[in-house]
């Protein structure tokens, strides 16, 4: 296979994001921003973030300073002035640079507020990419990929084939884009096709326009240069009608140019053996004490009744239908008012933040009508994430669809068995508890095939069976889980081989 150059050259990499952990989060996406760049740092190349300067940037404790760096674009019929901000990521290695126009920015939230989107969500992103190119052209950045994320940049790629074409500094820069979700593409209606600055004739079902509207996510896929997912088996998935969110066909055209690669853990944050908030730290080896104590407290901390035997079952995530979280409801409603109290002898604790503020109140209600067995905690909270991961004894994710999934990869970690539906990225990480997978010591969870309650509630069955009466097939999937390695070096690894392959169609173009 053709190589740009000597595979030990460093690559200089641009990360452009809507959200990065610690500065702005609402999910996985500011996870992967957040550790992937550190990751490539530490095999030797040089990556660089860029992020919308929101006000969560000012909360979150690292300092950001100004650089002097101004620049004015094109935005419709105005020109849009902003600024630059210059951070690092945890570590201090990898720079971060923030796009500043406060009233673009300076919002209480990312993306929306009370669950209804900005109404301005195109020009505010499409200036951000377009300060993203003036971004590479003040701070003279060298850039041998630009590492798109979701449809918040996708009209990176196609600025680059357009009007940057041929420009000497970005004719050699080759785009990736990352789907981190199907479900959001950046839909808006025609007249925002003004907003990107782009000719209308772009505005068609081969390029920009999908079902009649301006799809930024369609517009990166159709002009990256490579396409990747989360997970191969999401990757797979989006080819077909059932998960590529009405966009399958675009996908299944660029097969070739698409892939999957599982997120990484940052187990210097997800791990605990150095979790600061967990009352005692534990490893593989110490998992049994290190998670009693952890149980005892969070049940203490959420008025559940304080017991080491009950099996202990935690979820947390964005309350919405993608995660499952009525099926969850519906076992929960089932098990918590049961007829049949040995069996269904278990408590709940629900963490969830965002989402649909009636499956919160859902949940709010069950946990009032059974304080004992059932909590729920209708916010976003770090810390409480944190001891859930080691207080629980499983983790459910049964997700109708799922890119990669974090929290699964985080309870392997903590020991904490997780329960999944079988599908991208849970299907890709979690191996069934099945007898031949148990005789083979590969087995790590529970997963099931259909997102129904009656499959989750069976699967739950047989776990909590195991859980109770073969303590030892139970502490055997817990260090399988445990000792496997999620970490972003691997994951990192994957990215620099495809950034390179990337590069090479760009640099040493193929036959046609
Ligand atoms: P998605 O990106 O689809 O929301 P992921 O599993 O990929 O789901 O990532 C979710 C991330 O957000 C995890 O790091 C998870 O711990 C975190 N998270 C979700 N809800 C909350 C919450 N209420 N409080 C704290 N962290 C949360």
């Amino acid at each position: 296979m053709p190589k740009f150059r000597e595979a030990a050259e460093p690559l200089h990499i641009l990360l452009a994001g809507s959200e990065a952990f610690p500065f702005a989060k609402t999910g996985g996406l500011g996870d992967v921003i957040g550790a992937l760049p550190s990751a490539l740092e530490r095999l030797g190349h040089q990556p660089v973030v860029l992020l919308p300067a929101y006000r969560d940037i000012r909360r979150c404790g690292r300092s950001v300073e100004e650089t002097g760096l101004r620049f004015t674009v094109p935005i419709g019929n105005k020109n849009v002035a902003g600024s630059l901000l210059r951070g690092t990521l945890p570590g201090d290695r990898v720079p971060i640079y923030f796009v500043r126009q406060d009233e673009y920015f300076d919002r209480e939230g990312l993306y929306a507020e009370k669950n209804v989107g900005y109404q301005d969500n195109c020009e505010r992103f499409a200036f951000f990419n377009r300060a993203v190119i003036e971004a590479i052209r003040l701070l003279d950045l060298p850039v041998d990929v630009i590492h798109c994320n979701d449809w918040h940049t996708g009209l990176l790629p196609a600025y680059l084939k357009t009007e940057l074409r041929g420009l000497p500094r970005f004719e050699r820069i080759a785009s990736l884009l990352t789907i981190h979700n199907m479900e959001h593409q950046g839909e808006f209606w025609h007249w925002d096709m003004l907003l990107t600055g782009l000719d209308w004739g772009y505005f068609n079902w081969r390029q920009m326009e999908a079902y009649g509207k301006l799809n930024l996510l369609k517009t990166g896929l159709v002009f990256a240069d490579a396409i990747n997912t989360v997970s191969p088996r999401y990757a797979q998935e989006i080819q077909t009608p059932d998960f590529g969110c009405r966009l399958d066909g675009v996908l299944s055209s660029r097969s070739n140019d698409l892939e999957g690669i599982i997120n990484g853990v940052d187990y210097d944050v997800w791990n605990p053996a150095v979790d600061r908030f967990l009352p005692v730290k534990y490893d593989a080896t110490t998992v049994v004490a290190g998670k009693a104590a952890a149980k005892a407290a969070l049940q203490a901390k959420l008025g559940l009744e304080v017991r080491a035997d009950v099996p202990l079952l935690g979820v947390i995530g964005r309350l919405v239908e993608q995660k499952g979280v009525d099926l969850i409801l519906a076992v929960m409603r089932e098990w918590a008012g049961t007829a049949n109290p040995d069996q269904h002898d278990v408590q709940w604790v629900v963490l969830g933040g965002d989402g649909d503020p009636r499956l919160g109140d859902e949940l709010a209600q069950l946990a009032k009508q059974h304080p004992q067995r059932v909590a729920a905690r209708i916010e976003k909270s770090e810390e409480l994430a944190h001891l859930i991961e080691a207080a629980s004894d499983m983790f459910l994710m049964p997700s109708r669809f799922e890119p990669c999934g974090l929290n699964q990869l985080y309870s392997l970690k903590y020991g904490t068995i997780p329960i999944v539906h079988s599908v991208g990225g849970l299907a890709n990480t979690v191996v069934d508890a099945s007898r031949d997978n148990l005789r083979s010591e590969s087995a790590t969870g529970f997963s099931f095939l259909g997102p129904t309650a009656a499959r989750l509630e069976e699967t739950l069955s047989r776990a909590c069976e195991v859980y109770r009466k073969r303590p030892s097939e139970w502490a055997q999937i817990q260090q399988t889980g445990m000792l496997h390695d999620w970490s972003w070096d691997r994951s990192a690894r994957d990215y620099v081989e495809l950034y390179r392959r990337t590069l090479s169609k760009v640099r040493e173009p193929q036959p046609a």
